[in-house]
């Protein structure tokens, strides 16, 4: 009897239910480029009401949404403040230098989270020597970190820094639905701080495509030529905006569901001889594992989980990531323990 992997690799491999199919398949559409996609439209609206702004975007993918953004906020040469490990640094293939021509001032800090101290002592004086200091980009719930949620205080903090030095500020709100579920903190609370916010259907929420960028009409205005520029104008896109109107629908609360097993998974790895795992650390859906005490590599720890059904990435200095999603049950959780358990036995 073959049985499906256990896969945990990202909250990016859930598959659309036959219900999200459904609204699909029934979904009105029309030109998006000539605006005329009733919903895409919708979407674009009911994520604007949501995150309290103006307007939104439907875009392809994620980093096009950030990248887009980007593009939109800054002038090339210019240099955006954000966390050394941001995805919007580290993932997106170097688009950041490629499409737009800036630079990125990077800024350590624990937790994936950078204050606002660190974020004044790094903007540019005005003088011809340096780059022109031009965003500052968050992310929330921050990926390498491992889905930890970035504190709102501090956010704001930021946000008085960035009014005085007259700077827009970015969110990567790739995963901010999960933010929203583990904190209660409405998702236009998180929002409000930033004038422009992305955030993706197609993680957690369990749509096959798509991401939302939102702002003012104004921002929304400009970068609407620049998806254009960027090969991201679409015509009856409403198919797959009807999967990102589902999951708004259907699948945010149950988030709650995903961050518990990711919470069971964490205490139960980290009892495990060989794994640790930060529990401090864990806030969402997303678990670092630490294998050094194994004494193999990440990647024979990899392999060896995924023998034995249970599929992971590796992520870099001695670490595995875990993600859990809606095809992960709480039962599968137990079982994959009971592999890690097999390994740290075996080797
Ligand atoms: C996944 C992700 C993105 C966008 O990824 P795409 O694969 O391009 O949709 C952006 N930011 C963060 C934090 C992510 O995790």
């Amino acid at each position: 009897m073959t049985t499906e992997p256990i896969d945990l690799r990202s909250d990016t491999v859930t598959v659309p239910s036959d219900e999200m199919r459904k609204a699909m398949a029934a979904a009105e559409v029309g030109d998006d480029v000539y605006g005329e996609d009733p919903t895409v439209n919708r979407l674009q609206a009911e994520l604007a009401e949501r995150l309290g702004k103006e307007a939104g975007l439907f875009m392809a993918s994620g980093t096009m949404s950030n990248q887009v953004a980007l593009k939109t906020h800054t002038q090339p040469g210019d240099e955006v403040i954000c966390h050394r490990w941001s995805h919007i640094f580290n993932f997106e293939g170097g688009a950041g230098p490629a499409m737009s021509g800036v630079g990125f001032n990077l800024v350590d800090g624990d937790y994936g989270v950078i204050t606002a101290e660190q974020v004044e002592a790094v903007i540019r004086p005005d003088s011809i020597h340096y780059p022109t200091t031009a965003l500052i980009n968050l992310e929330n719930t921050h990926n390498k970190a491992g889905g930890t949620i970035f504190p709102l205080g501090e956010i704001r903090n930021i946000r008085k820094v960035a009014d005085h030095y007259g700077l827009p500020m970015h969110l990567d709100g790739a995963r901010l639905f999960n933010a929203v579920v583990a904190t209660g903190v409405e998702a236009h609370q998180w929002a409000e701080p930033f004038d422009s916010i992305s955030t993706c259907l197609s993680k957690g929420l369990g749509a096959p495509v798509g991401s939302v960028l939102l702002g003012s009409k104004e921002f929304i205005e400009k970068a609407l030529y620049v998806r254009k520029r960027f090969g991201g104008a679409m015509r009856q896109v409403g198919v797959l905006a009807a999967a990102g109107l589902f999951a708004l629908e259907n699948n945010i609360d149950r988030l709650a569901d995903d961050h518990a097993n990711a919470g069971r998974l964490a205490e139960g790895v980290n009892e495990i001889g060989g794994f640790s795992v930060d529990l401090n650390g864990v806030h969402t859906n997303i678990i670092m594992i630490d294998v050094t005490g194994t004494g193999m590599t990440e990647e024979a720890v990899r392999d060896r989980l995924a023998e034995r059904g249970v599929l992971l990435n590796t992520f870099g200095r001695g670490f595995l990531r875990a993600v859990t999603h809606l095809n992960v049950s709480a039962d599968e959780i137990e079982k994959a323990l009971e592999v890690f358990a097999r390994i740290a036995e075996s080797g």
